[in-house]
């Protein structure tokens, strides 16, 4: 099918009454950075829609495009025809008798925005039912839930017609939740929590720690990719990398062995929120799910919690792994969270780490590191790249073979 334009329904914005300019702006932002490889494709915003004109694209990818941008309740690609009934009602025949399986009901459904149209909506179902009946055999009507609606919109400027409505990816729009920033491991979780926090709105920044030359080069590039997969959700993000080897290596001598993984931990949420106050960000996203894991008991979230007052946002606590690893699949980060790379924590996880850690003891041991000192040679080493969809930063085939050599 050759289809005209798609248009796209609001999600929830469309309840948030006065918000919903801004909303509708950022979202027509969003698409038309979404769609920016289809030089041909226009996006209007209007206030009860959005308009994609595809003048001439073929629809295919552009409705794969669609499906990732958040903001959109659902979708339908339509035909705009001549504004007369003859012409309606040859399209609407040739949309259904496309699709049509035997078995199926159908229903004409019209909305007339032009009131100077001569026929009223009844009438136009009529009409269009009729010929349906008449051309596509086997068809019946059916009111109540029929397998094929056939919308019909008549406006100002044309009939639009359509058949399909698919589903969109709900949530709110980017960039109208604020600006916060997520601590991205390479695990299958910090992605997973990623899309969460992006799906309500929020502009997400990557912070990512690593530690050369106890990580490798892979482990780096595995972060960035994986931030790639998810740029497709918010057009482009930033990456944050932090140096942590040194940091690591001190703490790895100076730090009672029950409390490494405490004391990273708290080094790591510092950094993060000296970072997220630098970059006027508001809260901090991670992908810690409750009792996962020793850091990750009420506890030792406390004693961790402790370094800073910005809210801390967990959008994975109340999820089982399973059901994570499935997010992970359909969102497309699952394959790459698996590369065998390891990341700074795992390589510097003592194999008892406390699940009980106390905020007073924390504090104590702390106290045996140049954290002032330490925090700011990592700061000053910090760089940042914007990552857009679709970059590579890893041959899998070539890494996942020198793997196994
Ligand atoms: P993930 O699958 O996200 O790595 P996890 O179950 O392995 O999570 P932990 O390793 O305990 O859990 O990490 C908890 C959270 O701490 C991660 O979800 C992530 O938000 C943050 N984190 C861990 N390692 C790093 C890192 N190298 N850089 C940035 N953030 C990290
Ligand atoms: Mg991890």
């Amino acid at each position: 099918m050759d289809y005209s334009e798609i248009m796209v329904r609001y999600g929830e914005l469309s309840t948030k009454g006065k918000n919903k300019k801004t909303f509708i702006r950022q979202l027509g932002d969003n698409v038309a950075r979404a769609l920016h490889q289809f030089p041909d494709v226009e996006v209007k915003a209007r206030f009860d829609r959005l308009h994609v004109s595809l003048n001439g694209t073929d629809s295919a990818p552009v409705i794969d495009r669609l499906k990732q941008v958040f903001g959109i309740e659902n979708f339908s690609p339509v035909m705009k025809v001549e504004k007369n009934i003859e012409a309606i009602k040859a399209e609407a025949v040739s949309l259904v008798q496309d699709r049509f399986q035997p078995g199926d009901t159908f229903k004409a459904d019209t909305r007339r925005q032009d009131k100077d149209f001569p026929l009223d909506t009844y009438k136009v179902n009529d009409e269009v039912g009729g010929a349906i009946l008449a051309n596509v055999a086997g068809s019946s009507v059916k009111m109540k839930q029929p397998t094929i609606t056939v919308r019909i919109d008549i406006r100002m400027d044309g009939a639009y017609l359509s058949v399909d409505n698919i589903p969109g990816a709900g949530g709110l729009p980017v960039g109208t939740g604020g600006h916060g920033v997520m601590m991205l491991s390479g695990g299958i979780d910090s992605p997973v929590a990623s899309y969460y926090g992006l799906r309500r709105g929020v502009k997400l920044d990557m912070v990512h720690f690593f530690s050369p030359p106890y990580t490798s080069q892979q482990a780096l590039a595995k972060a960035k990719q994986l931030t790639s997969v998810l740029a497709k959700y918010s057009g482009g993000i930033n990456f944050i990398q932090v140096p942590f080897t040194h940091i690591q290596e001190e703490i790895k001598e100076r730090v009672p062995e029950g409390y490494l993984m405490t004391i990273q931990r708290r080094m790591m949420l510092r950094l993060t929120a000296a970072i997220a106050e630098q970059r006027d960000a508001l809260g901090i996203f991670n992908g810690e799910a409750l009792g996962q894991v020793a850091s990750q008991t009420l506890e030792s979230m406390a004693a961790i919690n402790d370094v800073t007052t910005l809210p801390i946002l967990r959008p994975l606590v109340s999820l089982d792994k399973t059901e994570i690893i499935k997010v992970a699949e359909n969102i497309g980060t699952y394959d790459l969270s698996i590369l065998p790379y390891e990341d700074c924590c795992t390589i510097f996880t003592p194999p008892a780490p406390k699940t009980r850690p106390r905020i007073d003891k924390s504090r104590k041991y702390e106290a045996l590191i140049d954290v002032d000192g330490l925090m700011a040679e990592a700061m000053a080493n910090v760089t940042v790249t914007h990552i857009k969809p679709d970059e590579n930063f890893l041959n899998q085939d070539e890494d996942i073979f020198a793997e196994l050599l």
